[in-house]
């Protein structure tokens, strides 16, 4: 099967696309810094998102890279919101290294119908965010899922750091246009606290209480959204803004490219498991076409060529 893949080439210095892992210097906190612009901006534009949509859709795409990342291993990581509201479907997916896409599906006649600058429970309605992670035949599969609330992504998320897996967590994530480009950028940061010494330590909750995490918590609030999507505003230099005093310690950055798997030799094999009868069906105007959802790429089919191999 072929892969092609989309490679993203950025302006020559350019700090866009990546993912920061950092560390509060002895301490225990850790953190991801991640900053988007031609990888969110291919797959928004890919498809006629309204733009609120569209900015909630850059916003889970920022999140699937930070948690992507932090895989050790070869693997998948899938983000997926399911809802009945004005999204019915939100699914970014991230595979090691660094290749993200994602895509929405939208009931129009439900946007339609939102309110005035609707809030996160206008636009999905009741549903829940799952999150899935596979890595590889010798690894585990692992899946979480967390009921869709708070006013944000990052509130979301954060509380399944809380209850999936009881870990302080805080996280931003922003997604909007670039006021001089029109171009969509994203960018987040994610610190979380960890457990120290051996296992049976103290557990994780009490820690919530220590005053350095108190104090963590604090400063990274202070980050504004459009800070987070800066282009004239490096990863580095933001780390440094909010954390100096503390010292902070950052690590080999992930490049993330927007990629995407779909391909005429896999859409075919999975056409040919369907009976001839159900193919016939699929025909029009001498054809099947398949447009694929995360890139919008249509892909044409004979039924000749369901025959052929
Ligand atoms: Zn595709």
């Amino acid at each position: 099967m072929s892969e092609e893949a989309i490679i993203v080439t950025d302006a020559p210095g350019s700090e866009d696309n990546l993912v920061l892992p950092f560390q509060i210097e002895e301490q225990n906190v850790r953190g991801r810094a991640i900053r988007l612009g031609t990888t969110v901006d291919q797959v928004l534009e890919a498809r006629d998102y309204p733009e609120d949509i569209a900015a909630l859709m850059g916003e889970i795409l920022a999140l699937t890279g930070l948690l992507g990342s932090i895989m050790k291993f070869e693997g998948k990581l899938t983000l997926q919101a399911k809802a009945d509201g004005a999204i019915t479907l939100m699914v970014a997916d991230y595979e090691s290294p660094g290749k993200v896409r994602g895509y929405a599906q939208v009931d129009q006649e439900k946007y339609d119908a939102l309110p005035e600058n609707p809030s996160l429970y206008d636009i999905f309605g009741k549903g829940y965010l799952a999150m899935t992670m596979d890595q590889g035949a010798d690894m585990e599969r692992y899946q979480g899922i967390v009921e869709l609330s708070g006013d944000s992504i990052a509130d979301c998320a954060q509380a399944y750091f809380k209850t999936s897996e009881q870990t302080p967590t805080r996280l931003h994530l922003s997604a909007g246009r670039d006021p001089v480009t029109n171009r969509w950028r994203a960018g987040g940061l994610m610190i979380q606290h960890l457990a120290h010494g051996e296992e049976g330590g103290p557990r994780l909750m009490v820690q919530e209480e220590e005053n350095i995490w108190e104090h963590l918590k604090v400063l990274t609030q202070t980050i504004r959204p459009e800070e987070l999507r800066d282009p004239q505003l490096t990863l580095k230099t933001l780390l440094y803004r909010l954390y100096h005093e503390d010292g902070v310690r950052v690590f080999d950055p992930v490049s993330i490219v927007r990629n995407c798997k779909c391909s005429a030799d896999y859409l075919l094999s999975v056409l040919k498991s369907f009976s001839p009868d159900q193919q016939e069906e699929m025909v029009e105007n001498d054809k099947i076409s398949v447009n694929c959802a995360f890139c919008n790429k249509d892909f044409f089919f004979t039924l000749d060529d369901l025959q052929k191999g």
